[in-house]
């Protein structure tokens, strides 16, 4: 332990989001990445021109949309037979197959969020752009930043290439105009949300100009983490503030809300642990009808038979498709299996005051954030079977049970890493063992 008496040192400070270190605020070089020295998290990866890029691809990829989702995607045709979709009716098949939740989850994350993540950051960008200072563009931004990770058109993209290769041996597959404007649809989702530079969009939200002034605080010269120099983090929009002053911010039903987002702010998440216990048990517990009951039902000239999860998997293996198998079982079985397993590891973590291996739990846990969704990808898939594959005799295919438990699992295991927050596992290490006053590292950005 320090035997410093501590004074206090005013400077611009900030805390690190994924481990609560305290740094000194530095303003990022261009084509350098900004690195939490501690839990190596990114804290900041300047975009080159964000805004207007972001505009503009936000902006054509709304011009895709209804062209993407409405015109007809693909036809199939067996023994002279012909069926076709678009991914719009595709979305909506679940409806008629008696599963209306699931036909919900999949309208809301294949067509709702991505159209509402597309418009919110046009709106956003445009605004910027134009120099507005509308009081709405803070709340869009929040929005969006809620939104952006329940858009799901890139898996819904992957979910079409499984179907087309499921296909593939048993019908003749013709591809039509709403399958290009798709894959075009996809890619500008995808290059918007990459060249967001989300730091650079609160400051300007803020009204800030680039190369602002940094507020500076008065912080103990022996604080090491934000907790210890009083200063809690938005969970959102990552502005600092001194709890003391987070006294006078408005408040909402007795809550503090951000000055600069509108979101609800706390030095950690409320309820975070026992939140994410509920979810994972809830997970697990419904991991067995989703795995052991069947997902969907074939019929095949008069015959039915119904398929589990692992039925389809075994199916792309016996056909030779090994990649798609293996794509299939890496979203169903593995990534749901490790999702669980991982956060009951760091949930264990913090119960028992394991404090070793901190930084790789913490990749652990982004990782399993950044994962999470992928599993939504059988569900996609059976989705656009259902959609597809209706021949009458010769051939249907009708979702079954399973497929509403599997997609709480995977609703389950988001919401689980939505409520954890990962400041609680570096809260179990004792300060002392905190390195003294830390700088951010900077690392150039590869090309
Ligand atoms: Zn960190
Ligand atoms: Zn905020």
């Amino acid at each position: 332990m320090s035997t410093t008496s501590a004074t206090k040192q005013t400077k611009t400070f900030t805390v690190c989001p994924g481990c609560d270190l305290l740094l000194h605020e530095i303003q990022p070089t261009p084509g350098h990445t900004v690195v939490c020295p501690r839990c190596h998290r990114r804290l900041h990866r300047e975009q080159p021109d964000s805004i207007r890029r972001t505009l503009a691809i936000a902006a054509s990829g709304m011009l895709l949309f209804l062209p993407a989702n409405f015109l007809p995607l693909m036809n199939l045709a067996v023994l002279g037979r012909r069926t076709g979709s678009s991914l719009f009716t595709a979305s909506l098949s679940m409806f008629g197959q008696g599963q209306p939740f699931v036909g919900l989850i999949v309208l809301l994350t294949g067509f709702v969020f991505p159209l509402l993540t597309l418009s919110l950051l046009f709106w956003v960008s445009a605004g910027l752009f134009m120099g507005w200072k509308a009081r709405w563009m803070p709340d869009f931004m929040r929005w969006y930043q809620h939104l952006s990770d329940w858009a799901m058109t890139d898996v819904y993209l992957i979910g079409v290439f499984v179907t087309i290769i499921k296909m593939n041996h048993t019908a003749d597959i013709h591809f039509n105009t709403g399958f290009f404007c798709f894959i075009g649809l996809v890619m500008l989702t995808v290059a918007a949300q990459a060249s967001v530079d989300k730091p650079l969009f609160w400051e300007l939200l803020e009204g800030k100009e680039k190369g602002r002034q940094l507020q500076e605080y008065s912080v103990s010269t022996l604080a090491r983490t934000g907790k210890e120099a009083g200063l809690v983090l938005c969970h959102t929009c990552h502005k600092t503030l001194p709890a003391s002053l987070l006294a006078q911010q408005r408040r909402h039903h007795g809550n503090i809300l951000c000055p600069r987002c509108g979101e609800i702010m706390h030095p950690r998440k409320q309820g975070s642990i026992n939140r994410t216990w509920a979810f994972i048990c809830t997970a697990i517990i419904l991991s067995l009808p989703a795995n052991l009951m069947p997902i969907m039902e074939v019929e095949f000239f008069g015959q039915s038979t119904t398929n589990t999860i692992m039925d389809g998997i075994i199916f792309f293996f016996q056909e030779g498709s090994y990649g798609i198998g293996l794509i299939i079982l890496t979203a169903s079985i593995l990534v749901p299996l490790f999702k669980i397993t991982g956060m009951i590891l760091i949930l264990l973590s913090i119960r028992y005051n394991w404090t070793s291996w901190l930084r790789h739990k913490s990749f652990m846990f982004r990782f399993i954030e950044f994962i999470g969704r992928w599993s939504m990808l059988d569900i996609f898939v059976i989705a656009l079977l259902c959609a597809l594959v209706q021949f009458g005799y010769i051939s249907t295919i009708t979702a079954a049970p399973a497929a509403l438990y599997f997609t709480c699992v995977v609703l389950c295991t988001m919401f689980a890493a939505i409520s954890f927050d990962l400041r609680l596992l570096w809260d179990t290490e004792t300060t002392d063992r905190i390195p003294a006053r830390q700088t951010i590292n900077s690392y150039p950005t590869s090309p």
